[in-house]
């Protein structure tokens, strides 16, 4: 691309879009962003799903590069471990890493997409709100249709080539499909979501607050529950999470089965949310005071896997992010990958200006290995937060590899850690995680407790299987 070229055009100024025009306007290239919503900083931000989200390394780096670190730090609250709250309503902390420099951050989505789109305008990019893209055609470059749903107006666009940052149910791609097809699979989960809300304590109605949350506001404090934890009640095949806001509120999602018992199907009503929290998650309860109403007006999230054979048309567009690899949401890495993409694609556009198509295709090469890992290891993550954190042999190869990982340091990293709190290729973190896996499960099986596993045969094991990982 030389210069008095077109710019970029980027579809949807969500995460993934807002931080991709950064890394490029700062890399000076002319990028318009085209958003279906309108600017969050006027109208409030319409984020229709998940409140908080939880950042990790990966998505840290994205925001280093942006310079935002330290904005959104100030915002972002840490998460040690997973605090898991039995049946019988006792607590512990399984703490994900080796001490407070291995955790990670719940954010506001919303505040997070604010400071994204201010970084980009800042870098120079220009954002066009209240733009929904209806159909996109290529020829000679890109032509696409807007409409302006506010205004009720259409227009048109023309680039020499798009990226797609519009989502899981990108219309980009839609159009790209319809053109050459991608080969798209979408794999529904078979559950779904559904949030509510544990109100910060000063906003607590009096009558309802527990004596230990009255307790704690006495003290001054603005959390119900302990702050820096993301909360689990793994019940099996559901579950419950709850992750803190920075204002003293936690956002409570329930993950249930569409159908079965209890399910969506058989939990329809506020009245059958109650008896279902009654029963399986009574701690939770005097937490929740508008567990009805919630659970009345939200709707129920759908949650799928998106699988691409190609992420591609020639040099004509491109998909990133969600609108790529959409995933379900249990590793916490949806947008921790989309960070990842948006810092790769940055780094192969500026270094390769000239040759879009090539650009395109080496990206995917790269990513799209990271994003099938990923996936995967996202959905292996549903059935140990729901399931196995309750799970004795779970809990005994979690202790084991904490011991090996102490042990072996660089050279046995739990998986976990490795996705977390690593940049390692998620295909890589993969690979090495089923290889540790299977060790574990040779070491444990038919063992109770740790003091039972020969650690001289488990060293010897670990030295024969795992090479050392070159540092980041
Ligand atoms: P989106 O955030 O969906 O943004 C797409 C943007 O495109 C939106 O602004 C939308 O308005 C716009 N758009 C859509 N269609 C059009 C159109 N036709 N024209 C113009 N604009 C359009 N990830 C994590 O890393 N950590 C977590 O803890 C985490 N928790 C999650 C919990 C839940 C319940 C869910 C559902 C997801 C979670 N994720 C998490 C995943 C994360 O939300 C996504 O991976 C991330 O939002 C993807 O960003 P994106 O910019 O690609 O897509």
């Amino acid at each position: 691309m030389g210069e008095g070229e077109p710019g970029i055009t980027i579809v949807g100024g969500g995460l993934v879009g807002a931080l991709l025009a950064t890394l490029l306007a700062q890399r000076g290239f002319a990028v318009d962003v085209f958003e279906r919503r309108p600017d969050p900083r006027e109208a409030g931000y319409a984020g229709g799903r998940s409140i908080n989200l939880a950042l990790a390394e990966r998505g840290l780096h994205g925001l280093r590069l942006a310079g935002l670190t330290e904005e959104i730090m100030r915002l972002a609250v840490m998460m040690r471990g997973r605090m898991v709250h039995h049946r019988d309503g006792h607590t512990e902390l399984l703490r994900y890493g080796r001490d407070d420099s291995e955790v990670i951050w719940s954010i506001s989505r919303g505040r997070l997409n604010i400071a994204l789109i201010d970084a980009a305008e800042r870098a120079g990019a220009r954002f066009h709100f209240g733009r929904r893209l209806l159909s996109a055609a290529f020829g000679n470059g890109v032509t696409m249709q807007f409409h302006d749903d506010g205004a009720d107006t259409a227009h048109e666009h023309g680039c020499a080539f798009a990226i797609g940052a519009d989502g899981a149910g990108s219309a980009l791609r839609a159009a790209m499909n319809a053109r050459h097809p991608l080969g798209e699979r979408v794999e529904q989960l078979g559950h779904g979501y559904k949030e509510l809300e544990v109100p910060a304590l000063p906003d607590f109605p009096a009558s309802s607050l527990p004596s230990a949350a009255a307790a704690a506001l006495a003290r001054g404090e603005r959390f119900a529950l302990e702050p820096n934890a993301l909360h689990i009640w793994p019940r099996g095949h559901y579950m419950c999470i709850a992750l803190p806001n920075a204002e003293g509120s936690f956002t409570v999602t329930l993950f249930l089965p569409n159908a079965g018992d209890p399910s969506f199907a058989t939990v329809a009503t506020p009245a059958a949310a109650r008896a279902l929290f009654e029963h399986d998650f009574a701690d939770a309860v005097p937490l929740i005071p508008e567990l009805e109403k919630d659970f009345g007006e939200n709707p129920v999230g759908v949650l799928a896997t998106l699988y691409l054979d190609r992420w591609h048309l020639g040099g004509h567009a491109l998909l990133v992010g969600d609108a790529a690899h959409a995933i379900v949401p249990f590793h916490g890495q949806g947008m921790n990958c989309g960070f990842e993409d948006a810092v790769e694609l940055a780094e192969l556009l500026d270094a390769h200006r000239d040759d879009i198509a090539w650009t395109f295709a080496e990206f995917e090469r790269r990513r799209r290995p990271n994003a099938e890992a990923i996936a995967k290891m996202a959905l292996e993550n549903y059935v140990e937060m729901r399931d196995s954190v309750a799970d004795a042999g779970f809990l005994l190869r979690r202790e084991l590899g904490r011991l090996l990982a102490e042990r072996h340091p660089g050279r046995f990293v739990p998986r976990y850690s490795m996705v977390t709190f690593t940049r390692m290729p998620y295909a890589q973190a993969f690979a090495r995680g089923a290889i540790q896996d299977t060790l574990l499960r040779e070491l444990t099986t038919g063992r109770e407790r740790l003091d039972e596993i020969p650690l001289d045969r488990a060293d010897a094991l670990v030295r024969e299987r795992l090479t050392p990982l070159e540092t980041q």
